[in-house]
């Protein structure tokens, strides 16, 4: 069994090193234990601009499990993650971040897990004590939102997790551009299951996400996964149009009671009229837009975990 261990850097020049040691004696013992057969360090280097590739190079030729992909520029997390996952050799991928915040000494029980059946496995923290209380709150209330409007997400799971080969080959096919790797894991079906661990204070440098880019990234998780923003123009639209028949109804009552106001009715009652209709259609043509905007996403329309049986002039012999 060979483990492929993928980093995404930006910046780190402060901890590449450090990263390196601990893996490299955490995977040899692996090694000696037999619990992998043979791995591979795939480091992302996301457009840094200090001395990360230069880093990780010298990794790279002292070291040839070490292997590195280098950005243009700064495409983001999310990205660096996914080239590293494309390019995993192994039978299984663990990815974790620089920053030694997620402990890799429990890439041992991962890798139980997925050899116990779970096609992938989360590390989820158990705490959210090293963050500040402004990450706090704002990532429970993403989390929360993200929930109501019917996106599958694991609590507290940042994007340290193991994926068995069958679920890395899944991964490829997801076609999509914008990526949120948390969404998309929970949606691809698959046995999962959750590691806890302590959640650690980054080892050195400072963090990568600034509140620019985590408001970037919780806008592209939520419009990636949903269209419910899309529909609120016909619910709004719907809610309008009714209040505008019952005022209808109103003026008809007022005009037989004697008590309307003249003029009233024929300026009030376009005004809720029409806005209803046109946002109501706003909304229909939402609900086209929210279709091509899946549809282009090229997402795979199934997933296979296994086949048995299979054979050239053989199809459909499934047990
Ligand atoms: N990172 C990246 N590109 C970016 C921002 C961050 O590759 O544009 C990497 C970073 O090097 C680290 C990981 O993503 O390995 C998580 O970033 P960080 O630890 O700074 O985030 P935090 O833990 O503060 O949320
Ligand atoms: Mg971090």
């Amino acid at each position: 069994m060979k483990l492929s261990v993928v980093i995404p850097c930006f910046n780190e020049e402060q901890v590449i090193d450090e990263v390196y040691r601990r893996l490299d004696t955490l995977l040899k013992s692996y090694m000696e234990k037999a619990i992998i057969d043979d791995y591979e360090v795939i480091c992302v280097d996301d457009g840094s601009t200090d001395g990360t590739l230069a880093a990780l190079k010298r990794l790279a030729a002292a070291d040839k499990r070490v292997k590195t992909i280098s950005f243009s520029g700064n495409f983001g997390h999310q990205p660096a993650l996914t080239a590293g996952l494309y390019h995993a050799g192994g039978d299984m991928a663990v990815s974790l971040d620089a920053d030694l915040q997620d402990p890799p000494e429990i890439i041992e029980e991962m890798i139980k897990r997925c050899e116990g059946g779970a096609d992938i496995v989360y590390g989820v923290r158990d705490n959210r004590q090293e963050d500040t209380f402004f990450k706090r709150i704002t990532a429970l209330a993403f989390y929360k939102i993200m929930t109501l409007m019917g996106v599958n997400l694991i609590y507290n799971h940042a994007d340290y997790r193991l994926l068995s080969r069958a679920a890395l080959d899944a991964f490829q096919r997801y076609g999509e551009v914008n990526r949120f790797l948390r969404g998309m894991f929970p949606s691809m079906g698959f046995k999962h299951s959750i590691v806890t661990y302590k959640r650690e204070k980054r080892f050195a440098g400072t963090t990568k996400y600034p509140l620019r880019k985590m408001v970037s990234f919780a806008v592209e998780g939520i419009t990636s996964f949903s269209n419910f923003p899309l529909r609120l123009a016909f619910v709004l639209g719907f809610v309008n149009f009714i209040a505008a028949v019952m005022l209808g109804l109103w003026t008809i009552v007022s005009k037989l009671k004697g008590i309307s106001v003249p003029g009233w009715a024929s300026i009030v009652l376009p005004i809720y009229l029409f806005g209803g209709i046109q946002l109501m259609f706003i909304g229909i043509l939402s609900e086209y837009v929210g279709k091509i905007y899946m549809e282009v996403k090229h997402r795979p329309v199934f997933i296979i975990r296994e086949m048995y049986n299979f054979h050239d002039k053989d199809h459909g012999s499934n047990p």
